[in-house]
């Protein structure tokens, strides 16, 4: 690029590392004056503008909207001449008629008379669905002359499916010749047109394509100008194609959608390939449309047949027959077969009428539900010889219209929304279907087909699928069998044998909802039992279900092998660590007093007794008030080791005491034990430290020079030298607690980075700023080959991230690498309870592969905390109930009590747009906020995250002083979904720092207003 000139992401405040681009206020091959701003960036503090102060044209490559570029880096270019300008990216079309008017308007001058002079705009005939070829025009809102504004409904036309709304993106006075109204007209014809000024404006309309129609010839207005070249050619997309409709829970570049209306793509049925997902023009390429007839008008039936003399004097066929009789002539090349099984409907109508949802959609859900186990049934035959293996369940269901003939809405994402969410989309696709107001992306693509007539009584039917579907599944009317299901199915998609298993897993779906839908009444089995329901476990999870069950006047018992309930996170966890925490922060603190003129307190002093003594104090002070508070809400708590002997009782050894932790494991003699039947029981075992087979550390376990979560407990000073071994939580806290307390640390982690669970950003960050700490050092990619010695000189040999091999010396290792289930001792295979990959299996509602048998916190792994740990101790009470209540992760929150803290709640974006959510964030560097600056707290940030879609914060991320209390208006935020706007209006109290999330949302809330101008 010869003379370019880089604009460059600016600097616009002293803290400011990067931005966000905003927004383009300058298109690529535009005239730029001194002066002018191309651009506006998001900065760590407000959005502002980005000024040039050159002559040029502005060029490409560009960064694009909503990318993050460091300081310095190129956005854009400017160059000297006009011919030199290059496109935004390589995806930008090739040939120079389109490309050099990227953004621009194409202009259509006419060339007939009686074409209004000064056109600005031709209004034509718009392709609403992918076979439309012509369209009717039924009506024109707005009258020759009126003015007309952006975004206005100029007409309605009726494609080959339904009445749809013409819109107009310009500005302008309607003008004519226009199309009169009940004429066809080809798709891409001039309708209208649109002139600049009142005086322009010409009467008049014709009916269509015939003499009257004014032959448009479309010149460019803008210059040619050559663009970068790809490798690929590329398919020439006019600027007035109006882009596909954005992908659900995807993001698809702007060229992609043109791309993709224009090659009659659905853009819900690709993957991204793009960064974070992104749809591509090369995934729109690659997705391989169908062809379709170029010459507009030339309506090719799919399949030509052989002509049959039928006597008589035939009407025309509708556009709505003519489209069903074309797609089911075209389903004649299918090879199709069919299979049908008889399931009992009862269970999925009472369910239905409990949930409050439509039978049709809870029969949608259960399709999608038996699809996750036989996906195929999903997939479609694509020409020549391909098959397309698809994840979203789009489930087309027919609805007769009023006045006669079937539309089929298309319930989309069928797998992964709620039933509640496709009961309130189908209540409205119905409405629409009914009075065919449906977009074209309502009703084009479906994955799956649903055709119901058991509510005619019809005792038995099979239905026809159509191309780009598998196979379609007909519902005919109960009989003393049950209800025929009949799936008719694509050969070369899937056999036999596979749609015979789906329709036994569908079957299962449909006769025992509650599996997938939740519960529809009480789970405790009618009998003679003990206890209604047994807890076995006296930690948060236990203790919390049994008072919730105990509350609603259950009778429980709730098994624990310690004298006092609360299991490792009062005992050995959260509560220990966080006395300990305290009186680090004390000492971290006094360090900071100069800044603000208080000196002679910075030599802090730790007196290790004292702080012993407070920290059993408050676990004992704890211990007996949990006690007391289980035995007033009338739970039997019974000290004991509980083992299954069937799905239905347990044997309790009493002489079992967690309180030694090596002699967790119970004897199992009879003589020192009850039987105890139940119900409902509820596993809340927990999960101890897990000790990895590195050679040395079991021994080191024996002899106490390596401790684990369990045993540091037994310290009798501050070490010297200290190893920890793995930077999870538990390991970065102990780390920095002891370097606090004045220890020599080295964190050893074998990833290539600590803290999987929080936040990239914010985990490297903390990284670095742990490192800084005087006497911690945080050593990723490291591999321990041995640990040996005594308590007080125990040697570690380990490889360092380059591969050299080093050793280290110090007074005791603490090992932290994770926690595991201990299931062997419960003998749950007596029971019939299913283990998966070490851990308990549960679903949502904490429910195990035993409908009566729950199980809750660390023994079914995930977030490994006391208070995911409670919730699922309430989902399971709950359920048990026969409420409806589930855990969600992605609403489940996390504090990393390091300095400054490390806190989660909900997802970031990576996480969100894993998910298919198109998310975007807002981050506040800590240094920036008052408060901050006067207590010298200024590591660190914060991030909002947010669904750009319907604007609600999905997750909120901490690294801040006090983020364990500030987290609190996060979880609010992601557990009451609340939007920016809510956020964003709430008055926070000045000066705090929750002000920050008031100030972010805002900021976001601009961002997003500006980026969609
Ligand atoms: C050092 C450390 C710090 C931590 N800090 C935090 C923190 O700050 N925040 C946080 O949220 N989480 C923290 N945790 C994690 C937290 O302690 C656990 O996630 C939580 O205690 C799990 O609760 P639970 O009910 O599943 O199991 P547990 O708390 O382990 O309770 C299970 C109980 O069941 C008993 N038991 C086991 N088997 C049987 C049986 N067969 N019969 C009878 N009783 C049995 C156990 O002895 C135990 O008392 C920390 C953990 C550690 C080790």
């Amino acid at each position: 690029m010869a003379d370019s000139y880089t604009i460059k992401m600016p600097q616009l405040s002293d803290t400011m590392t990067e931005g966000v681009v905003v927004t383009w206020e300058k298109n690529i091959g535009d005239k730029i004056s001194r002066g002018d701003i191309v651009a506006t960036v998001e900065t760590d503090k407000a959005i502002m503008d980005v000024e040039v102060f050159r002559e040029g044209y502005l060029s490409g490559p560009q960064a694009a909207i909503d990318s993050t570029v460091a300081v310095g880096d190129a956005i854009a270019f400017l160059v000297a001449i006009a011919d030199d300008v290059q496109g935004a990216d390589a995806e930008a079309p090739e040939d120079a008629q389109n490309a050099g008017s990227e953004g621009k308007p194409e202009i259509e001058v006419a060339a007939d008379i009686g074409v209004p002079e000064g056109i600005s705009h031709t209004i034509k005939m718009p392709q609403l669905s992918d076979t439309m070829t012509e369209g009717l025009v039924v009506s024109w809102e707005k009258n020759i002359g009126d003015k007309i504004e952006r975004g206005d409904v100029v007409a309605t036309v009726e494609t080959d499916k339904a009445v749809m709304d013409v819109e107009v993106f310009r500005e302008g006075y309607l003008s004519g010749p226009v199309v009169a109204i009940d004429s066809t007209i080809a798709v891409g014809d001039a309708m209208a047109y649109l002139v600049d000024n009142a005086g322009q404006v010409v009467e008049g309309e014709h009916t269509g394509s015939g003499a009257a129609a004014p032959a448009a010839a479309a010149v460019s207005s803008t210059p040619a100008t050559p663009m970068k070249k790809t490798s690929a050619p590329m398919p020439s997309v006019s600027n007035d194609v109006t882009p596909a409709p954005r992908p659900e829970n995807k993001q698809a570049t702007p060229f992609a959608r043109k791309l993709a209306a224009s090659l009659h793509v659905n853009l819900n049925t690709l993957h991204g390939s793009g960064p974070d997902g992104v749809i591509t023009a090369d995934d729109v390429r690659a997705a391989q449309p169908v062809e379709r007839p170029t010459e507009i008008g030339a309506q090719v039936p799919a399949h030509v047949m052989p002509e049959i003399q039928v006597p008589g004097h035939g009407r025309d066929m509708t556009a709505m027959e003519k489209a069903v009789s074309h797609s089911m002539t075209a389903s004649l090349t299918m090879p199709t077969f069919r299979v049908a099984i008889n399931a009992k409907p009862g269970a999925i109508i009472k369910a239905a009428k409990a949930n409050g949802v439509s039978v049709t959609v809870a029969i949608a859900k259960a399709c999608a539900v038996a699809m996750a186990k036989h996906p195929s049934i999903n997939w479609a035959y694509q020409p020549v010889d391909k098959i397309v293996e698809r994840e979203n369940i789009d489930i087309g269901m027919a609805v007769s219209a009023d006045g006669g003939g079937l539309v089929v809405p298309v319930l989309r994402h069928c797998e992964s929304r709620s039933l509640e969410e496709l009961n309130d989309s189908w209540g409205d696709l119905v409405d629409r279907a009914r009075k065919r107001r449906l977009a074209p992306e309502e009703y084009a693509n479906p994955t799956f087909m649903v055709s119901n007539m058991g509510m005619m009584g019809v005792s038995y039917f099979d239905a026809i699928p159509t191309p780009g579907t598998a196979a379609i599944l007909a519902i005919s009317a109960a009989g003393p069998e049950g209800m025929p299901l009949t799936i008719t199915a694509d050969h070369r998609v899937v056999n036999g044998a596979e749609v015979g298993m789906y329709l036994n897993t569908l079957k299962g779906a449909i006769e025992n909802p509650e599996e997938w839908m939740g519960p529809t009444g009480p789970a405790i089995p009618e009998g003679d039992w003990d206890y209604d329901v047994v807890v076995i476990g006296g930690g948060p999870g236990g203790e919390d279900c049994a008072r919730d069950l105990a509350g609603h006047g259950i009778k429980v018992a709730m098994i624990n092998d310690a004298p006092f309930p609360g299991g490792e996170c009062l005992w050995r966890g959260c509560i220990p660590s966080k006395a300990w925490r305290a009186a680090a922060d004390r000492i971290r603190d006094r360090a900071h007093d100069s800044h603000l003129g208080v000196n002679g307190t910075n030599k802090a002093k730790l007196d290790w007794d004292a702080l012993e003594a407070t920290r059993r104090n408050v676990l004992e002070t704890r211990g007996e008030m949990a006690l007391k508070t289980d035995k007033g809400v009338k739970i039997d708590v019974i000290q004991g080791y509980a083992l299954f002997e069937s799905d239905h009782r347990v044997f309790v050894d009493t002489t079992a005491n967690s309180d030694n932790p090596h002699a967790r494991t119970p004897l199992g003699d009879a003589s020192d034990g009850k039987h105890i039947s139940f119900g409902c029981a509820v596993i809340a075992t927990g999960a101890p430290p897990f000790v990895p087979p590195i050679p040395g550390a079991a021994e080191g376990v024996e002899n106490g020079s390596v401790l684990t979560s369990d045993t540091v407990w037994g310290l009798e000073g501050v070490p010297k030298k200290l190893a920890v071994v793995g930077g999870g939580a538990i390991g970065v806290e102990m780390a920095q607690i002891f370097q606090d307390f004045g220890t020599k640390v080295t964190l050893f982690e074998a990833q290539d980075r600590i803290l999987a669970e929080v936040e990239p950003e914010i985990a490297k960050h903390l990284t670095a700023i742990l490192n800084d700490d005087p006497n911690l050092t945080i050593m990723t990619s490291t591999g321990l080959a041995s640990i040996k010695g005594e308590p007080g000189a125990v040697k570690l040999s380990y490889k360092d991230s380059d591969g050299k091999s080093h050793t280290q010396t110090v007074d005791y290792v603490i090992m932290a690498t994770g926690k595991r289930p201990l299931l062997e001792p419960l003998q749950l295979d007596k029971a019939g309870v299913a283990v998966e990959n070490g851990i308990i299996k549960a679903d949502a509602r904490c429910r195990t592969s035993v409908p009566h048998i729950f199980a809750v916190g660390d023994v079914i792994g995930g977030l490994m905390l006391a208070h995911t740990a409670g919730q699922q101790g309430r989902v399971a009470a709950m359920t048990i109930l026969g409420e409806d209540m589930q855990y969600d992760q992605d609403m489940d929150s996390g504090v990393i009590f390091s300095r400054p803290e490390a806190a989660f709640v909900g997802l970031s974006v990576e996480q969100a747009k894993a998910k298919g959510i198109d998310a975007v964030e807002v981050k506040m560097p800590m240094s920036i906020d008052a408060k901050a600056m006067i207590t010298n707290e200024t590591q660190g940030m914060i991030k909002i995250v947010a669904d750009k879609a319907s604007q609600r914060v999905i997750g909120v991320h901490y690294l801040a002083d006090h983020a364990d209390t500030l987290i609190g208006e996060g979880v609010m935020m992601v557990s009451g979904k609340m939007t920016l706007e809510q956020v964003a209006n709430a008055i926070h109290p000045h000066p705090t720092q929750t002000e920050m999330f008031g100030e972010m949302a805002r900021r976001l809330l601009s961002r997003l207003r500006r980026s969609k101008k």
